[in-house]
């Protein structure tokens, strides 16, 4: 899929589609409000393991996009800057690793992912316990519980504004090794 380009209803890219899964569903769906749609081409499609297929096919991006009901002067405007870099294999708007850089070409395609039609995005939702950079649980003022300490996905940790893979395993053992010193401490 990271062939293809994501566009959301104004017909222009918001985020490189090579992104980690979390922070796709994360874009679309807090960034764009589940307004989005994968574009791709005839020789890229592949219908993958959750069976998705095209909703829209046409010869024109302009056609595609009347079709969709998107503006098409807009996405005819996003795939030729697209294309336009993608024939040397570069992303200068969003940095998509060159293996997936290249020219959408007729016949094209739209999938619609639409929250609202029932598409289903790989993430999830963070937050918890608030902690401090000792690992000590705070209240509602701000304030360290005494006693009290937490590591792990229990904790709004590091991952709070956004997720990257490794981030829970980053911040569980970082903060779970000062969360144990911490009580260990106490009781010395
Ligand atoms: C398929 C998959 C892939 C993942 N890939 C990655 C990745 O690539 N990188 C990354 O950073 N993160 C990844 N994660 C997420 C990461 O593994 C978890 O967020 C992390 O392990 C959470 O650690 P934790 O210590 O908070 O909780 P957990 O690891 O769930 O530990 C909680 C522990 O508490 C125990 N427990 C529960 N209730 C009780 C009780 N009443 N009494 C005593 N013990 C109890 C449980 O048995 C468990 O051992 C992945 C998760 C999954 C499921």
């Amino acid at each position: 899929m990271a062939k293809g380009i994501l566009v959301d209803s104004s017909g222009r890219r918001f985020v490189n589609e090579d992104s980690y899964i979390g922070h796709l569903g994360q874009s679309a769906l807090l960034g764009r409000g589940g307004e989005v749609y994968y574009v791709t081409d005839e020789s890229k499609f592949e219908v993958n393991f959750v069976g998705m297929q095209v909703n829209w096919v046409a010869e024109t991006v302009g056609e595609l996009a009347e079709d969709m009901g998107l503006p098409p002067d807009v996405l005819a405007n996003t795939v030729a800057e697209y294309n336009r870099h993608a024939l040397s294999g570069d992303d200068p708007e969003f940095h998509k690793r060159a293996e997936f850089v290249e020219p959408l070409e007729p016949l094209f395609g739209a999938v619609d992912l639409r929250a609202a039609s029932g598409t289903i995005y790989a993430t999830f939702t963070l937050g918890g316990l608030r902690t401090d950079e000792t690992s000590r649980v705070l209240d509602g003022g701000g304030h360290p519980i005494p006693g009290l300490f937490a590591a792990g996905r229990c904790t709004a940790g590091i991952s709070r504004g956004g997720y990257v893979s490794g981030i829970s395993l980053g911040d569980g053992t970082f903060f779970g090794r000062r969360a144990g010193a911490g009580a260990a401490a106490l009781g010395s």
